[in-house]
């Protein structure tokens, strides 16, 4: 919900802020939402492959306060997550897909096929989840999309989309006040949707960051969420292997090229065993490349076995998700987008050095 404040009025020596509502534009036919939820549905919650912060933060508050509007909710994700996330209230019962145990997948197929809805959390295109996605499109379930990534996929009844919202988190919060179900928001949903504000906002220092995101970060601390917890939880429970992952990035693989304002690592299969790496490990090291000076784009590429995985991060007005999506069959945000590549680690390299001339204007624009 957007406020618009008209300002402090005050009457009889007390201080009247009027607040005039204006319901954000996304979820369009929200009455026949609330209806729809009024009573208890069998729901699934869904959110993107290698789910970070923001997506399993946001699908864990949703369902609980789904949950405790009466509702049988389950989560499911395509893939794991890293072990930061695991101390988020409903871990326990999430889903997660797995290559090694296909009878999950089942579970998921039939939990699906039941569902009266299907919510579809930080993510939007039904690719983005793998196999689920087809089973989501064929599904009679009333799907629900709701995200902030660019071009979404026109494939569910109720929307809650925009852009200018860092992140689904920040978009959960405002569902939950629109709906009038505040009140429902404890300390354990509070620190989740925190946390999703907290990472796609990089701490509130990326370009996202508006004043609402400190609006809403603060709603949540006033319900309970505990920012010094939930960061340290995130951000300072490395494994040592990974902070030696970290250096080794650093001191090794950090290439900078700077008549493009570019930087760019790579990271082999066997480098990755060398440093024992686990499902979240490399999440961030794009953001290295960034911090040298003058950088604009930076790029992080590496061998997921099947594919090679690619995380890009810029500055200002180039847009990466313009050259993830022509190139590297990805998307995301203007500055922060990703993508994969069939061809080895090399060739992809090979194929990012020989795209930069086309970019060479634009990265070096003031
Ligand atoms: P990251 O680099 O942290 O994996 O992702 C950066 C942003 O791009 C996130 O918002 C993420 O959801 C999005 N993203 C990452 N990989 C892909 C991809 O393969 N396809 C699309 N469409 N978006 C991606
Ligand atoms: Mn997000």
């Amino acid at each position: 919900m957007f406020y618009l404040n008209a300002g402090p009025l005050s009457i009889s020596g007390y201080a009247l802020t009027i607040k005039i509502a204006i319901f954000a534009p996304s979820m369009k036919n929200l009455q026949a939402f609330k209806s729809l939820i009024s009573s208890p549905k069998r729901v699934v919650i869904v959110t993107h492959f290698k789910p970070d912060a923001d997506a399993l933060g946001s699908s864990l508050g949703l369902a609980g306060i789904l949950i405790k509007k009466g509702h049988s909710v389950s989560v499911i994700t395509p893939s794991n997550y890293p072990d930061f996330l695991s101390w988020m209230h409903g871990n326990d019962s999430v889903l997660a897909l797995s290559n090694d145990n296909p009878e999950i997948e089942k579970k998921a197929e039939q939990l699906i096929k039941d569902a009266e809805m299907v919510f579809c959390l930080d993510f939007s295109s039904l690719s983005r989840i793998n196999s689920l996605g087809e089973l989501i499109r064929k599904s009679s379930a009333i799907k629900v999309l709701i995200d902030h990534h660019l071009e979404p996929e026109d494939f569910a009844e109720f929307v809650q989309w925009t852009t200018s919202s860092a992140s689904t988190a920040g978009l959960i919060f405002e569902l939950i006040e629109e709906l009038g179900d505040k009140h429902l928001i404890d300390q354990d949903i509070a620190d989740c949707l925190y946390a999703g504000l907290m990472t796609d906002t990089g701490g509130f220092r990326h370009n996202n960051t508006r004043q609402k995101e400190f609006l809403i970060a603060s709603e949540l601390v006033g319900l309970g969420a505990n920012p010094h917890e939930t960061a340290r939880k995130i951000y300072d429970t490395n494994s040592l292997e990974r902070l030696r992952l970290t250096g080794f990035v650093l001191s090794q693989k950090l290439v900078v090229l700077p008549e493009f304002n570019t930087a760019y690592m790579t990271l082999s299969q066997e480098e990755l065993k060398t440093f024992g790496v686990q499902t979240g490990d490399t999440e961030g090291l794009v953001n290295y490349g960034l911090s040298v000076k003058d950088v604009k784009l930076s790029v992080m590429m590496y061998d997921r076995k099947e594919e090679i995985k690619l995380s890009f991060r810029s500055l200002g007005d180039f847009s990466v998700n313009d050259m993830a999506r022509k190139y590297f069959d990805g998307g995301g945000h203007r500055n922060a987008a990703g993508g994969s590549s069939k061809l080895s680690l090399e060739q992809t390299l090979k194929k990012f050095l020989e795209i930069l001339p086309e970019y060479k204007v634009q990265l070096n624009k003031e």
